[in-house]
C-alpha cells in the first residue's frame, strides 16, 4: 500500500512562513528566528504525513521564496550582478536574486505554468558557470532523517529547469539554455550522490515541462539527460513527475522509455487523455505514480470513482506498481480545512484542503491494496451526494438561462465605428481623452470603515456617508484636474473579485484558505460551489451617487466574468465555460441596471482573460472563444450610445489579438508602460483596430512621478501606430496601490501631456 505526495503548502496553516519572511526582511527577527519558524513548519508537515500513513513523504518541497530559485541556487547559477563567487548560498544573495537589494532589482518572476505562482526565472548564457552551490535538498532530507522520517527528495529536473529559463542580458534571444544540460547534469550528479550517502531511497525530478508542446530536438534532451544520469541513478529509485495536463503522446512514449527511471507521476485531474495512453502501454515492472487527487482545487475527491479508476490502472500494471498521488504539488490548494471557522458543515463536508487531501490519498492507497476504510468511504460518498443533490449548488432558472445561451452568438447588433460615433455625439469628449482605470489611493482611515461596517462597529449610515465623502473628495480633484471620463475611485471595494463574489449567490469565502502566490504574498481566492446569480444590484447605488456628484461622464467599474472565474476555485462538476456563462448572465443585469440608472460609461475589467490560456495550443481556441462570449454576454443588451469599456492588466497579448478584437468592447485599456514596445509592435505590423484603445502612459508600480514631457513623448509614441481618434490617454492601473502625494501631481502631468498633444495636432490640421 503506497500513497505519494507530490508537494506540500509551505506558508503554514495561518501563514507563519509568510509572516516571519516579512519581519527578517524588516530587519525585525534574526536569521536564526526565521529558521526556526521554518524548520516547525517542516517538522510538522512530514509528521502530519507520516501519521496519516504516506509513504513517499517529499522533502525539499519547502522553500524560502520559490524552488526554482532553490534550483538556481544548487547549481550555483547566480548572475554575476549579484557578485557571488563560490561558498555555500546564503540569505544574503538568494533574497537579493528574489527581492533585489539596495542597489539592484530583483531578477524576473513570471507565471508557474497556468497557476497563479510565480517563479523566478533563470537567467543563463553560454559562459553561465555551474557549481553545487546550495546543499539544501540533502539537509532537509537529513533533517526529516533525524526526526526519524524517511522522505523523497524532490528537485526540479535538469530540462524543465533549462527550458525554463531565459538568455541573460546580453545574450543573443537565439541563445538555447537547453546546450547548458552537459554542464549543469554534474551538479545533479554530486547531489546524487551526496542523497544517495545519506540513506536517500528515493528521488524525485519533477519535469512540469513534459505536458508542454515540445519539438523532437526538446524530447531528446530528457533522453539524453536521464542516460547520462543513469549511471548515478544505482541503488536509488527514480521518479521522473508531471503535472498540470496531459502528456502528449510523443512525450510519454520519451518519458517512459527513460534510462533508469523506475516511476513516472501523471496528473490524471487534467490528464484524462493520459489515461487512454497508459492504457495503450506502460512499461512492464515500474511504477505508475497514479495523481488522482487534485492538488489545484478545494473539493473533496469522488473516493468511490478514483478507487474504480485507480483499479482499472492496476489491471494494465500490474498489482502492487500503482502509487496513489495528487495530480501536482499540494501548494497550489489552501492548507488546512481545520482552520475554516466561517464556512457551514455541510459546505465543509465537500472540501479539502492539503490537509485533507493528504488523508484522501493514504485512504485511497489503503483500499486499493484490499484495506478499505469503509466508514472513511461511505462519508465520503454521503457527501458527494449531499453537493450533487443540494438546492444550494443547483438553481433551475439560471441553469435554464445558461443553457439558453449555447448555439447562439451574442453581441452588439450595430459595429463598432458607429456606436463610438453616436457615442461621441452623446459624451461630447476631445481627442486623446483622459481617464484612468478606476481606483484611487486607498487610505488607512477608509480600511478602517470597510472593516467596522463588515464587524457591525459602525452603522450603515455612518458607513454609507464615510463612503461618500471619499467619492466626493474623489470627483472633485478629477474635476480639478480635469479629467474627462471619472471614475468614484472604488473606495468600497477590498478586492475586485471578493467584492462581487460576495454579493452573488454561488459564491463563498474562506478566513484561512491562502494560496502562495509569490515569495510571503498569498491569495485567498473565492469558492465557487453553486450556480451563479445576482439577488440584488450590487454597484449602482455607489456609481449613480458618484455621477450624481458631477456633470462629466461618471464610468462605472465591474469585474468580468472571465476574471472572476480565473481568479476563484471552480466547480469541477460542470464545464468552467458553463459557470462562466453564469456569471456573464449575472453581470449582464448589472450592466442593464447601471445603464437604466443612467450611466453612460461602463468599465467590465478582464484583467485576468489572458492567465485563464490553457497551456496547450489545441486546447486554447476553445477557451477563447468561450472567454470572449462570455464578455460579450455581459455588454450585448445595451444602447449604442452606451460605451462599454473593458481593461487588461496583461500587455504581451500578441498572440491573442484577435480574441481581443472579437471582445467588441468600444475602449480598451491596457497596462503597456512596462513593455510598450511589446504592445505596440502588435499594431506595427498591421493589426487593424478600430475601437478605442489606452496603452497605460506611464508606470503606476514605481513612486516616481513622470514629467509632462516623459508622457507626452510615451504618446507620441503610440500616435506613431495608432490613430489620433482611438487613443485615449490614461495611466496602467492600480493607483490604489499608491499615494495622493504621488497619483496626483502624476495625473497632473498626464492630462497636461495630454493637453499639449491636442495643441499640436489641432496646429498641425
Ligand atoms: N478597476 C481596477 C482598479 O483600478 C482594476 C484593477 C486591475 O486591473 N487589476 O483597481
Ligand atoms: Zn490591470
Amino acid at each position: 500500500m503506497a500513497g505519494h505526495i507530490v508537494g506540500y503548502p509551505r506558508m503554514g496553516p495561518k501563514r507563519e512562513l509568510k509572516f516571519a519572511l516579512e519581519s527578517f526582511w524588516d530587519g525585525k527577527s534574526t536569521a536564526e528566528d526565521l529558521q526556526k519558524v521554518a524548520a516547525d513548519l517542516r517538522s510538522s508537515i512530514w509528521k502530519q504525513m507520516a501519521d496519516a500513513g504516506i509513504k513517499y513523504i517529499p522533502s525539499n518541497t519547502f522553500s524560502y521564496y520559490d524552488q526554482v530559485l532553490d534550483t538556481t541556487a544548487m547549481l550555483g547559477a547566480v548572475p554575476p550582478r549579484y557578485g557571488w563567487n563560490s561558498g555555500e548560498i546564503g540569505f544574503d544573495i538568494y533574497f537579493s536574486m528574489a527581492r533585489g537589494n539596495a542597489s539592484l532589482p530583483a531578477m524576473e518572476m513570471t507565471k508557474w505554468f497556468d497557476t497563479n505562482y510565480h517563479f523566478i526565472v533563470p537567467e543563463l548564457g553560454p559562459d553561465t558557470k555551474f557549481s553545487y552551490a546550495s546543499h539544501k535538498a540533502v539537509s532537509e532530507y537529513k533533517e526529516a532523517k533525524a526526526l526519524g522520517i524517511e522522505t523523497v527528495p524532490v528537485v526540479i529536473g535538469p530540462v524543465s529547469y533549462l527550458l525554463l529559463s531565459k538568455p541573460a542580458k546580453g545574450v543573443e534571444k537565439s541563445f538555447s539554455p537547453l546546450s547548458l544540460l552537459g554542464k549543469v547534469l554534474p551538479v545533479y550528479k554530486e547531489v546524487l550522490a551526496e542523497l544517495k550517502a545519506a540513506g536517500a531511497l528515493q528521488i524525485q525530478f519533477d519535469e512540469p515541462t513534459l505536458v508542454m508542446d515540445l519539438g523532437s530536438h526538446q524530447l531528446q534532451a530528457f533522453t539524453e539527460a536521464y542516460s547520462e544520469l543513469e549511471s548515478s541513478f544505482s541503488g536509488l529509485n527514480v521518479l521522473v513527475q508531471t503535472y498540470f495536463a496531459d502528456v502528449p503522446e510523443a512525450a510519454y512514449k520519451t518519458i517512459t522509455s527513460l534510462n533508469g527511471v523506475t516511476g513516472f507521476g501523471f496528473d490524471l485531474v487534467r490528464g484524462t487523455k493520459t489515461l487512454d495512453l497508459i492504457k495503450s502501454g506502460f512499461p512492464s515492472g515500474k511504477h505508475l505514480f497514479a495523481g488522482v487527487v487534485d492538488g489545484r482545487n478545494i473539493w473533496a475527491n469522488d473516493l468511490a470513482s478514483s478507487l474504480c479508476t485507480l483499479k482499472d490502472l492496476e489491471a494494465i500494471v500490474g498489482k502492487g506498481k500503482v502509487v496513489v498521488s495528487t495530480s501536482c504539488s499540494l501548494m497550489h490548494a489552501p492548507v488546512d480545512l481545520v482552520n475554516e471557522t466561517k464556512l457551514d458543515n455541510e459546505i465543509k463536508s465537500w472540501l479539502a484542503f492539503a490537509a485533507q487531501k493528504v488523508v484522501e490519498v493514504n485512504a485511497l492507497a489503503r483500499a486499493l491494496a484490499g484495506d478499505k476504510d469503509e466508514a472513511f468511504f461511505s462519508a465520503n460518498a454521503a457527501a458527494q451526494s449531499s453537493r450533487k443533490s443540494s438546492p444550494r449548488v443547483t438553481n433551475q432558472e439560471v441553469q435554464k438561462a445558461a443553457a439558453a445561451l449555447r448555439g447562439s452568438d451574442h453581441r452588439r447588433a450595430t459595429n463598432v465605428t458607429a456606436r463610438l460615433d453616436a457615442q461621441q455625439k452623446k459624451l461630447n469628449l476631445p481627442i486623446l481623452p483622459t481617464t484612468t482605470i478606476g481606483s484611487f489611493p486607498q487610505t488607512m482611515d477608509l480600511r478602517r470603515a470597510r472593516r467596522e461596517y463588515k464587524a457591525n462597529k459602525i452603522s450603515e449610515e455612518e458607513y454609507v456617508n464615510a463612503m461618500r465623502e471619499e467619492i466626493s473628495k474623489v470627483v472633485k480633484l478629477q474635476e480639478e484636474l480635469d479629467i474627462d471620463v471619472l471614475v468614484h475611485g472604488e473606495p468600497e471595494r477590498n478586492d475586485m473579485v471578493e467584492y462581487f463574489g460576495e454579493q452573488l449567490s454561488g459564491i463563498t469565502f474562506t478566513v484561512n484558505g491562502w494560496v502562495q502566490s509569490y515569495g510571503s504574498r498569498c491569495v485567498k481566492p473565492p469558492i465557487i460551489f453553486g450556480d451563479v446569480s445576482r439577488p440584488k444590484p450590487m454597484t449602482v447605488f455607489w456609481s449613480s451617487m458618484a455621477q450624481s456628484m458631477t456633470s462629466r461622464p461618471m464610468k462605472a467599474m465591474l469585474t468580468g466574468p472571465v476574471t472572476i472565474l480565473n481568479w476563484s476555485f471552480v466547480r469541477n462538476d460542470q464545464p468552467r465555460y458553463e459557470t462562466c456563462y453564469q456569471i456573464a448572465l449575472a453581470i449582464k443585469n448589472e450592466v442593464e441596471d447601471l445603464e437604466a440608472a443612467g450611466i453612460q460609461v461602463i468599465q467590465i475589467d478582464e484583467a485576468a482573460l489572458r492567465e485563464g490560456l490553457p497551456l496547450r495550443k489545441s486546447e486554447q481556441a476553445f477557451y477563447l472563444d468561450w472567454a470572449v462570449h462570455s464578455f460579450r454576454i455581459t455588454n450585448c443588451g445595451v444602447q449604442d450610445t452606451t460605451q462599454i469599456h473593458t481593461h487588461m492588466c496583461y500587455s504581451n497579448f500578441n498572440d491573442i489579438i484577435h480574441s481581443i478584437i472579437d471582445m467588441d468592447a468600444d475602449v480598451i485599456t491596457i497596462e503597456n508602460s512596462r513593455s510598450d514596445e511589446k504592445l505596440l509592435s502588435v499594431f506595427r505590423e498591421g493589426v487593424k483596430y478600430g475601437a478605442g484603445i489606452g496603452p497605460g502612459v506611464y508606470d503606476i508600480h514605481s513612486p516616481r512621478i513622470p514629467s509632462t514631457e516623459e508622457i507626452a513623448d510615451r504618446i507620441n509614441k503610440m500616435l506613431a501606430v495608432l490613430e489620433m481618434n482611438i487613443l485615449w490617454v490614461n495611466p496602467d492601473c492600480g493607483l490604489k496601490t499608491r499615494k495622493y502625494a504621488e497619483v496626483k501631481p502624476a495625473l497632473t502631468n498626464m492630462v497636461e501631456a495630454a493637453k499639449l498633444l491636442r495643441k499640436q495636432l489641432a496646429s498641425a490640421k
